[in-house]
């Protein structure tokens, strides 16, 4: 608990980073961090990452805002929260009156607790009556949801870290694990150096698990749904699929095969790079891990190197239909593992932060959902889809979304095209950004609301094992910040909501009541490091393991789906003649506005760069250390080569955290978009190099 001045308290927390979830104990005296202690982590025991352990000073930056801030032509003002909260309130209603509450949209944090999403998006539905609610995972999971909804039924991974560790065979495709989900990372090192875990690997980087991996598999870029496909049709072709599985738990295997017959090992070896020996191994290694005789199968895990794609929830439903062919779920140490990237973007996705979907998934547009809410919330439920991310920024730059209200994303620089994203910004009549620190985004703001970080506020986070876990306040807010579910309410009050939340467990409660996913989540059984995975019944029993007695569907039946090919449409040309990938790194997450506030890590990464091959360097005269150019259709950022072997060919890799905001690297990406999810396809973008030498 927080509290007694002079003494040293130690406050259980969960990590403010990435999604894997680790927990511990934070000792402080005062404001002074002290040290980070994890003891007994239900998803990390005793480890944590440098950002876990050493991360936390940006919640003392100096820069932290403690006044709300009112834009005066080029500049901005204090003001009072009462000053502030009334202005917010005055736009809004002029804005729904003028213009209708469709001209509203609401960004939610996927860094904010899942009882802050709640309000959130219950201020957007109840209060100004709007569907368009979304969150970050637009920019990165939004595509693993849909394969794994079109495919098993829950939009989850399908077990915890342990089945990961228990697989015989893991496949990582599209994943930097071991700089992005570090901690899990180390549990995937260890069961394949101890226990003789197999690893693949498949990425246009060879990075540190691709060096660890038995197999490290190279495709051309965006096609990683056809080895998957083809890998599939092989084991099908050959009898070696899991019959006895598809025939009790498996519908759509007829449509399926049609949809794949194209798949040969030919085409793949043409349209991928892979050699058709490498997919023949490919399957064997899969199936082999498959047998069900020992305990244990295969697990897939993935990220942004497959749902930034054009094709991303087509390549995720792949990966999916690849594990029920060979019945790899329904068992430990098998099935689905899309590793969420912040913290909480499976948490604020579930509490309802999308344009579509209540919390719990139940969707707008089914009548007795749009009931419950309606009769519970004393309005009535729209049943439209609304705006979501990329869309919101569309309609700004069209003059039709008025007023954005956006927590915590530093949207201009993480969305894709900032150039667009700051043009739509600079259409909008009033934009709010709640933020703790005066972000990049915030220049563009009307209004900025100073927020408190994680380490000041009580909820709880979800991570990507779909575990619930309790944070605590560790120290009380900076003098003149709020915690975003305290500003919420005040805008639902000055707008004349009857809300009165004293406490987040107060917001639990109400979720779970209208919310069979979570039904049985208490702030009691979540007590200390007490966790719980979703689903949980009203008894409190969870699931780690997903899948046990069927699949989320009527029947319980898992359905194959015949997804389609999206290939990449931005491939390289002569004038761009380069392909551009993108991604995190260990030190930082994300764009860096925490962690360019940690001195230490600052220090040590103090911005970003581009990797180059060293083949590429020869043939173009750049030297490790000099200054290139990249240029896009999209605009253009200047960066310092790091010259390494990670990285083959006309590949260049850029870090997505950026000291320099102009040299952001989504100054180049553009707006090409998954087919079915509007996810920006980051990763589908060429451009060229200009060698701008020691200046
Ligand atoms: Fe935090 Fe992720 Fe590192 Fe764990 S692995 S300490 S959750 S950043």
């Amino acid at each position: 608990s927080a509290g007694r001045e002079g003494y040293i308290e130690k406050t259980k927390t969960v990590c403010t980073y990435c999604g894997v979830g680790c927990s511990f104990e934070v000792w402080t005296k005062d404001r002074h961090i002290l040290k980070v202690e994890p003891t007994e982590g239900p998803a990390n025991g005793v480890s944590t990452c440098v950002k876990g352990k050493f991360g936390w000073e940006y919640t003392n930056a100096p820069d932290r805002l403690t006044s709300p801030l009112i834009r005066e032509g080029d500049r901005f003002r204090e003001a009072t929260w009462d000053e502030a909260i009334r202005l917010v309130a005055s736009k809004m209603r002029e804005t729904v009156e003028r213009h209708g509450p469709d001209a509203l949209a609401f960004v939610i944090s996927s860094k904010g607790t899942n009882e802050e999403s709640y309000l959130k998006q219950k201020l957007a539905r109840q209060v100004i009556g709007t569907n368009n609610v979304d969150n970050c995972s637009r920019y990165c999971q939004s595509p693993a949801t849909v394969g794994l909804w079109r495919t098993v039924g829950y939009g989850g991974d399908s077990g915890t870290i342990k089945d990961i560790e228990l697989a015989r065979l893991v496949i990582g495709v599209g994943t930097n694990t071991a700089e992005s989900h570090p901690v899990l990372a180390t549990r995937v090192k260890r069961a394949h150096k101890l226990h003789g875990q197999e690893l693949v690997v498949v990425d246009l980087r060879e990075h540190e698990m691709a060096t660890r991996a038995d197999v490290f598999l190279r495709p051309r870029a965006g096609t990683d749904f056809v080895w998957l496909n083809a890998v599939t049709k092989l084991i099908l072709d050959e009898g070696r699929a899991d019959q006895a599985f598809l025939d009790e738990w498996v519908n759509g295997l007829t449509e399926f095969r049609d949809s794949i017959k194209d798949f040969t090992l030919e085409y793949a070896e043409r349209e991928t790079g892979l050699t058709q020996a490498q997919l023949r191994d490919l399957a064997d290694r899969v199936v082999r891990a498959s047998d069900h005789s020992r305990e244990g199968g295969v697990a897939v895990l993935w990220a942004m190197g497959v749902t930034q794609q054009m094709g991303g929830s087509e390549t995720s439903t792949a990966i999916s239909n690849m594990l029920l062919v060979t019945g790899n779920y329904m068992r430990p140490g098998t099935g689905s593992y899309p590793l969420r990237g912040h913290n909480n973007v499976q948490g604020v996705s579930d509490f309802g932060a999308m344009p579509d979907m209540l919390p719990g998934y139940q969707k707008v547009a089914d009548p007795e959902v749009a009931a419950k809410f309606g009769a519970a919330w004393k309005c009535t439920i729209r049943p439209e889809r609304g705006l979501d991310n990329t869309q919101m920024i569309d309609a700004a730059n069209k003059g039709t979304l008025k007023l954005l209200y956006l927590t915590g994303e530093e949207m201009s620089l993480t969305d894709a095209d900032s150039n667009h994203v700051a043009a739509g910004y600079g259409k909008l009549d009033f934009f709010i950004v709640q933020d703790a620190f005066f972000s990049n985004t915030a220049h563009y703001a009307d209004v900025v609301l100073p927020a408190s970080p994680a380490l000041e506020k009580e909820g709880t986070f979800t991570s990507t094992e779909r575990r619930i876990q309790r944070l605590y306040e560790v120290m009380a807010p900076l003098k003149g910040s709020l915690p975003d579910w305290r500003i919420y309410q005040l805008v639902a009050q000055a707008l004349g909501a009857d809300w009165n939340y004293t406490h987040p467990s107060q917001v639990m409660a109400e979720a779970a009541a209208l919310t069979p996913l979570i039904a049985g989540v208490t702030y009691e059984r979540l007590e200390g490091f007490k966790s719980l995975c979703w689903p949980v019944e009203a008894d409190g029993t969870d699931t780690p393991l997903l899948y046990t007695k069927g699949f989320h569907f009527p029947d319980g039946k898992a359905r194959l789906y015949a997804a389609k090919y999206a290939p990449r449409t931005q491939a390289p040309t002569s004038e761009y003649d380069l392909h551009l990938n993108s991604g995190r790194m260990l030190e930082h997450l994300h764009e860096g506005n925490m962690t360019f506030r940690v001195p230490g890590i600052a220090a040590r990464v103090p911005d970003t760069f581009v990797e180059v091959s060293p083949e590429l360097a020869a043939e173009r005269g750049v030297s490790d250390g000099s200054w290139v150019r990249l240029v896009s259709p999209h605009g253009a950022v200047k960066l310092r080569a790091l010259v390494t072997p990670r990285v083959f060919g006309n590949e260049v890799y850029v870090p997505m955290n950026a000291a320099r905001h102009e040299d952001a690297v989504n100054h180049l990406t553009g707006q090409n978009r998954d087919i079915n999810t509007n996810t920006p396809a980051y990763k589908d973008t060429s451009v060229r190099m200009e060698v701008l030498g020691d200046v």
